[in-house]
């Protein structure tokens, strides 16, 4: 037996966000995902070297303040669109 703090189920964004969170709390958690593949709706699987986008691909910084400063903290590329 072993004591866990949290249960998460679904490795989705959200899942996957939950996850970071708590492991930055030094807390345990164990996360089932049903697919054989984290990630949920996020996609993006390759083809003959070219990657295929078949998930989220935009956020509006003055809507979605959180994602942006997620998307800032992880260091990932964004670029504005018209
Ligand atoms: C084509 C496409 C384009 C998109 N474009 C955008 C965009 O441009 N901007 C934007 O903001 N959003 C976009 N979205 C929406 C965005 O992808 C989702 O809102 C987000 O990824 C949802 O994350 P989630 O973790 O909440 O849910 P999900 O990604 O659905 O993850 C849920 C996970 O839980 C798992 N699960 C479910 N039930 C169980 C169970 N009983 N046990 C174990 N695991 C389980 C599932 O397998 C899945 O992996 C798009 C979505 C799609 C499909």
């Amino acid at each position: 037996m072993t004591d866990i703090d949290t249960l998460i189920v679904g490795g989705g964004l959200s899942g996957v966000y939950a996850a970071w969170l708590l492991s930055r709390e030094n807390k345990s958690f164990i996360l089932l995902e049903a697919r054989d593949r984290i990630g949920g709706r996020i996609q993006c699987p390759k083809h003959d070297n070219f990657s295929t986008d078949l998930g989220p691909s935009w956020f509006w910084p003055a809507f979605n303040p959180r994602i942006s400063r997620l998307v800032k903290e992880m260091g990932l590329d964004a670029y504005p669109q018209y």
